[in-house]
């Protein structure tokens, strides 16, 4: 539903935390990527294919009892019309008879991943996204649940998430997602100013979203959340500045907000955007800045890179317990495991794995004739990916990293194995961004604001990548 630009900027709201100083934002304003997963999907190759991700899932099957419970993510690739700041894989059309089809495809692909898992897999997680999943009508979204539920075994009040366009639901329509056992909505907003809409292609009056937002809190719809962007065309600081207010207003549980990274040569609707109308890198970091302030003010928690939430919401709880984590979703309180991906494009995790369905509808569909799981690259985790896995997520997450017991977990002197790691975390120690003993690494608050840049001193693959990511201010 959102862009899938790559933000830098890292903003933690911490009681402690120094003024937010752009500055420093400028200082680390270079490309680099989310850490939704660790290597990221740019590493994936396509030497791994779908042998090797069927013996991943017997090697699932095989622990049997010992597993934890499945995530499952579900993707519809579908969107009637066109975002121009669109980075996702999707597919624009009104031909909305292509769901039945592709609803037919899901269910050959379901029946693929389960012949390898077993049947009655349990699940604690269902994450539908996008394209836009409510592009799938109420009688399809019931037959997808169908679907699922006779292929696996849902564990009771599991987490059931759901994007949704604004612009193709009413309250009938959330009013069946809640019956098919949907309880986490996300509302891809962006920008509530007409002008900015305009020059997006998304229309959608403010009062909609308030309308919606109202049902589906009437509806039992728990941490609803809400996706900005900011540096998108015709935005301004006033203009913003009015987004934000509306957006307290709403008071969503969660809000993520996400810097627009324009980069035409790779996303073929932003050619539509005209450079001239973006604003500036030094009104972008304004922007941003001034974002936090209203958010804080309000009383919203700052989660980790760009996610906030309200300080009763289960995230927050989960950022003050030090239980969060994060998955391809972002920020999650859902323990890290297995997650089976399903539709085309999407990427899932198995064991020290991760792989990648077919990215076109074509290349997807002729496998799924063949009998074949779809899956055409990923990766199979090496020990030091699994150890830097573990490590960035820690400092992600926790922003703190005990070396003996992040050693002796993954059997390495941490000391040793990270001397070049320990040097370059040097210059940020010194200027007060982390701080290390003989025992810890530990993200300041300060260092907050740029925990990214922190993370990818333990990423082996990024100084080679760097020029895939954008810059984002
Ligand atoms: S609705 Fe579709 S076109 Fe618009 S941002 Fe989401 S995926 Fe992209």
């Amino acid at each position: 539903m959102t862009s899938t630009s790559i933000a830098f900027l890292d903003l933690p709201i911490v009681p402690d935390a120094a003024p937010l100083s752009t500055a420093l934002l400028r200082q680390f304003d270079v490309a680099g990527p989310r850490y939704t997963s660790y290597p990221t999907a740019d590493r994936f190759v396509d030497a791994f294919d779908a042998d090797d991700y069927a013996l991943a899932l017997q090697g699932r099957r095989d622990a049997g009892a010992s597993a934890a419970p499945l995530s499952l993510y579900v993707h519809i690739p579908f969107c009637e019309s066109l975002c121009y700041y669109c980075a996702c894989n999707k597919i624009v059309t009104k031909h909305h008879e292509k769901a039945t089809q592709y609803l037919a495809y899901l269910a050959r692909e379901v029946r693929l991943q389960v012949a390898q898992l077993g049947r009655g897999t349990t699940v604690s997680q269902l994450h539908l996204g996008g394209g836009t999943p409510t592009f799938l009508n109420d009688a399809e979204l019931s037959q997808l649940l169908a679907m699922l539920h006779e292929a696996f075994d849902f564990l009771p009040g599991g987490e059931r998430s759901i994007e949704i366009d604004p612009r193709t639901v009413d309250a009938a329509r959330l009013a069946h997602l809640a019956s098919l056992g949907f309880n986490r909505l996300s509302f891809g907003v962006q920008d509530f100013d007409p002008d900015v809409q305009k020059a997006v292609h998304r229309i959608q009056p403010a009062h909609q979203v308030f309308d919606l937002m109202a049902e589906a809190r009437a509806l039992g719809f728990k941490s609803i959340n809400v996706d900005l962007i900011y540096g998108l065309p015709r935005q301004n600081e006033a203009s913003f500045e009015r987004t934000m207010a509306q957006v307290c207003e709403l008071r969503p549980d969660r809000i993520a907000l996400y810097a627009y990274a324009h980069l035409p040569e790779r996303f073929k609707p932003q050619r539509r955007i005209s450079a001239d109308e973006l604003p500036d890198a030094a009104a972008r970091v304004r922007m941003l800045a001034r974002a936090v302030d209203t958010l804080t003010e309000a009383g919203y928690v700052y989660i980790g890179m760009d996610h906030f939430a309200l300080p009763d919401d289960p995230l927050a709880v989960a950022k003050r317990e030090g239980r969060l984590h994060r998955d391809f979703q972002g920020y999650s309180t859902q323990p890290d495991g297995d997650l089976v991906a399903l539709g085309v494009s999407a990427i899932g995790r198995i064991g020290a794995t991760y792989s990648q369905n077919a990215k076109t509808i074509e290349a997807y569909y002729d496998l799924l004739d063949q009998e074949h799981l779809p899956v055409v690259r990923g990766l199979a985790l090496s020990r030091d990916d699994v150890l830097r896995r573990a490590v960035i997520m820690a400092l992600m997450c926790r922003g703190h990293v005990n070396f003996d017991a992040m050693g002796e977990a993954h059997r390495v002197d941490f000391r040793h194995y990270f001397v070049t790691e320990f040097a370059a975390l040097g210059p940020l120690a010194a200027q007060g961004l982390v701080r290390m003993t003989d025992h810890d690494i530990d993200v300041t608050p300060q260092g907050w604001f740029v925990v990214r840049a922190i993370a990818m001193v333990f990423d082996r693959y990024c100084r080679e990548n760097r020029t895939r990511f954008s810059r984002v201010v």
